[in-house]
């Protein structure tokens, strides 16, 4: 009987001890800190930041998403799934456990399709957690159809010319270089025409229009940035793969940074359960503690319910993709995992404001951020709507039309096929009455 649900004993004691470090030395850098976790650290934070980050690497906890060649544990996704879970409560802990998006997806794309190079400029760096990296994908005209993009690479002697608008670009203020998809081929389809390229952030012809915030922050502060690529001249060598293989890189990437999202919404899902829980034990009105009124034992249940359904479809997902060791071959839950994960958490972080009353939607509770959260994981890596194309094309791979008018499970035919099957039982029954 191989499906367990327990936890090895040796893991589970990496996990508590992970669990009490983010409570207890993590956490309070979100109070301290929060929106500083993608800049270069300065001298003062680095007194702070680097020995945590030594406490991890010495638990055997430092970018647990890697294999052992690129410095982290190849404790594969289910283990990080389960840590992630603990992870997705802090938005400093990504940082101090050296595994944070759009980082890992990155450096995957970097090991995998990197050559000595590359990786040794841009990899190693990146996964000491000394650099950050921006993924510059998405046009202010186009997202959710990468087909539509025309942002252009054209080759010139020993070089590659790029040119174009990039939008919604993550941490490109801090980030040391972009990974920049480019039509380099016009003639032939999209998915066929298209290259990713390594671009130092501080080559010439990059120009931040403006950086984009979230509802909430102050304009211009934002993290999200509108690019304008004029002509940017890049070496051959900054081709990441092949030439026309950007799609296939954007898959290995999204396919990871999709359930790395996945696994640390638990975590913030299950934060909003416990204060939920807390008020609900804590408030009284007319007569009673909140927890005693149905209402909210509703909300509490359906939370309980929404996150342990979510939780178990997350882990199944990890545990397939270390079953197949190839993404693709998980896609269709990768997908509906990606679907399930903004309602999950906007309801129960909905759930929670409304038991907190007034204080709920104040800006000394975390629930409007928890929700907006919710929104952007219904955005990045691709709209809901889209993946829930990919599950249904997937889906109905398994399975072939009628070969008549009338379903195969049309009771009139099914009953004809039964009665022809068992029609000698059927007139010996006839023939006894
Ligand atoms: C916080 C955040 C961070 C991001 N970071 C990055 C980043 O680092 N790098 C990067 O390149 N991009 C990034 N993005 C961009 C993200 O990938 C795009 O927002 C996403 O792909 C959707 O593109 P769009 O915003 O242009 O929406 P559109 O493509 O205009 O789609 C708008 C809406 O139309 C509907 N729709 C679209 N297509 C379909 C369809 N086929 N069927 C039915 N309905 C459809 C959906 O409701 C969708 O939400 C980020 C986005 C957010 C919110």
């Amino acid at each position: 009987m191989a499906w367990d649900f327990e936890t090895e004993p040796e893991f589970q004691a990496k996990l508590d001890w992970a669990d009490a470090f983010v409570r207890d030395e993590v956490e309070p850098l979100d109070l301290v800190w929060g929106g500083l976790e993608f800049t270069p650290l300065d001298d003062t934070r680095r007194k702070v930041v680097d020995p945590l980050k030594q406490e991890v690497r010495h638990q055997r906890l430092w970018a647990t998403h890697l294999g052992p060649e690129l410095g982290g544990e190849g404790y594969g996704q289910l283990k990080l799934s389960l840590l992630n879970e603990i992870l997705g409560r802090s938005s400093w802990a990504p940082i101090v456990f050296g595994c944070q998006a759009p980082d890992t997806g990155n450096a995957e794309i970097i090991a995998h399709y990197g050559t000595l190079g590359q990786k040794d400029r841009y990899l190693r760096p990146l996964l000491e957690g000394e650099i950050f990296s921006c993924y510059s994908m998405t046009e202010p005209h186009a997202g959710a159809d990468p087909t539509m993009f025309t942002t252009s690479a054209v080759k010139d002697g020993d070089e590659w010319v790029i040119n174009g608008w990039k939008f919604f670009s993550s941490n490109a203020r801090t980030a040391s270089f972009l990974i920049v998809m480019a039509v380099t081929n016009p003639d032939v389809s999209a998915y066929a025409g298209m290259s990713m390229f390594l671009v130092p952030a501080d080559t010439p012809g990059i120009e931040i229009v403006r950086n984009v915030g979230l509802a909430g922050e102050r304009e211009g502060e934002g993290s999200h940035a509108l690019i304008h690529y004029q002509d940017v001249r890049v070496p051959s060598e900054a081709l990441l793969g092949g030439e026309g293989q950007a799609f296939a890189i954007a898959q290995t990437r999204l396919g990871g940074g999709r359930i790395h999202h996945a696994m640390r919404t638990i975590g913030m899902a299950k934060r909003a359960l416990d204060m939920m829980c807390e008020r609900a034990l804590s408030r009284h009105t007319q007569g009673s503690v909140l927890g005693d009124k149905q209402f909210v034992q509703g909300y509490i249940a359906d939370s309980y319910a929404q996150l342990v359904q979510f939780r178990l479809f997350v882990l199944y997902t990890a545990w397939s993709i270390d079953k197949h060791n190839d993404y693709r071959k998980v896609r269709k839950d990768i997908a509906a995992v990606k679907v399930l994960m903004p309602g999950v958490l906007h309801d129960i972080a909905w759930r929670a404001m409304q038991v907190h009353g007034a204080l709920g939607v104040s800006n000394e509770m975390p629930f409007s951020r928890m929700m907006l959260g919710a929104s952007v994981l219904g955005l990045a890596d691709g709209p809901t709507e889209v993946h829930k194309v990919t599950i249904a094309r997937q889906v109905l791979r398994d399975y072939q039309p009628s070969d008549d008018l009338w379903p195969t499970t049309h009771l009139p035919k099914l009953r004809a096929a039964a009665r022809e099957k068992y029609a000698a039982y059927l007139e010996h029954e006839v023939g006894n009455l």
